[in-house]
């Protein structure tokens, strides 16, 4: 396909495969999304009288799994409700390593760890030593004196954390990275966060009433694991948090390539989302600009492709002024009018799209 071949399509929620029929024997029609990931389009057919059979059981645990109703059709998903569950455990290790970005410590490693039982939560990866490490024996391979090193001074890097990346390394679902960075655009602390009632998140940005529930139930079980980490990490609230009038809000960025020192990527992100944007880590049909340091080939030609306009450091700069510009002279002109939205989003795009970063 496309010059391709195919031998598996992505089929994320247990509600899609229901909601389509797909069964054994089924018949499917497929395309290559993006022209990259073989996504599902519909079910031609199914065997006659055949329905979509889900497993009921944990494959790690054998717990038996709860069907949970998603946001929206065919977004259902299967639950293992064991807290103490294996899989889930180390997912769950996992999803902070990368989160809090320590280099080094590849899954490989971390499941090595994890399988000796010196890593059994997440507190556990700031107790590791270099001396430990070096020795350490993975797959009968001896992990070395460099690679220890390099491992240790990520870990140490990770006991420093902004607040929105410490939210969303915990592994909590429907808060992902982009989620708790609108969550924490409007509370500030970690004090605030646990804090805030059902309510009180539903005044985040894209919030219903099913993700502020279930983010509130998951940072009150996410209790113990905080107060186990609090000794362990510093969380850095933004003194620098950036409150910029939202007027980018509704548009979609890829930032790619290496800006100036003054102005690094973390830093233009940083800028996009203070002022509304998200942040997508690869371009497709919904990206609104591409913004495009030195290098950053691959994402440019895939931008190319699908018209995306590109701008550079002073692009995105300008960009952000002139919007700014022109709310102000709106909101001297209609003092009323302001809360009317600066942006018409473009055609297809919808504020309530479903972010699969929010799936753990
Ligand atoms: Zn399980």
């Amino acid at each position: 396909m496309s010059g391709a071949k195919i031998n598996r399509v992505t089929l994320h929620h247990a509600g899609y495969i229901k909601a389509h029929n797909i069964c054994k024997g089924s018949i499917i029609r497929i395309i290559r999304s993006g022209e990259i990931i073989p996504t599902h389009l519909e079910t031609i057919s199914s065997p006659e009288g055949a329905v979509s059979s889900l497993i009921t059981h944990c494959p790690s645990c054998n717990a038996t799994l709860v069907y949970e109703e998603g946001e929206t059709v065919g977004a259902a998903e299967l639950i293992c409700n064991n807290p103490t569950c294996p899989a889930q455990l180390f997912e769950r290790i996992l999803h902070y390593v990368k989160i809090a970005e320590i280099d080094h410590l590849g899954e490989g490693i971390l499941q090595g760890l994890y399988d000796q039982g010196y890593v059994k939560s997440i507190p556990d990866i700031y107790l590791l030593t270099e001396t430990f490490l070096s020795g350490l024996v993975i797959n009968g391979k001896n992990l070395g004196a460099s690679r220890a090193r390099k491992i240790i001074i990520a870990i140490e890097k990770a006991m420093v954390l902004p607040l929105p990346k410490f939210l969303a390394a915990l592994g909590i679902r429907h808060i992902g990275k982009g989620t708790a960075e609108r969550i924490c655009s409007i509370f500030d602390t970690l004090e605030k966060v646990q804090a805030a009632s059902i309510q009180d998140l539903l005044k985040v940005e894209k919030f219903g009433l099913v993700r502020a529930q279930g983010a509130s139930e998951g940072i009150q079980k996410s209790a113990q694991l905080i107060k186990n980490l609090k000794p362990l990490v510093k969380i850095k609230i933004d003194s620098e948090s950036l409150v910029l009038p939202r007027v980018l809000s509704g548009l979609r960025f890829v930032v790619t390539g290496s800006f100036s020192e003054a102005n690094p990527r973390s830093q233009i992100e940083k800028l996009i989302q203070a002022a509304g944007g998200l942040i997508q880590s690869s371009p497709n049909q919904q990206t609104s600009y591409l913004v495009q340091g030195e290098g950053g080939g691959s994402k440019a030609v895939k931008a190319q492709k699908y018209g995306i306009p590109v701008l550079d450091e002073m692009g995105i700069i300008n960009l952000l002024s002139e919007r700014s510009e022109k709310l102000e002279k709106q909101t001297d002109n209609d003092e009323e009018e302001k809360e009317k939205p600066l942006l018409t989003m473009r055609e297809g795009e919808s504020s309530s799209e479903q972010e699969s970063e929010d799936n753990l």
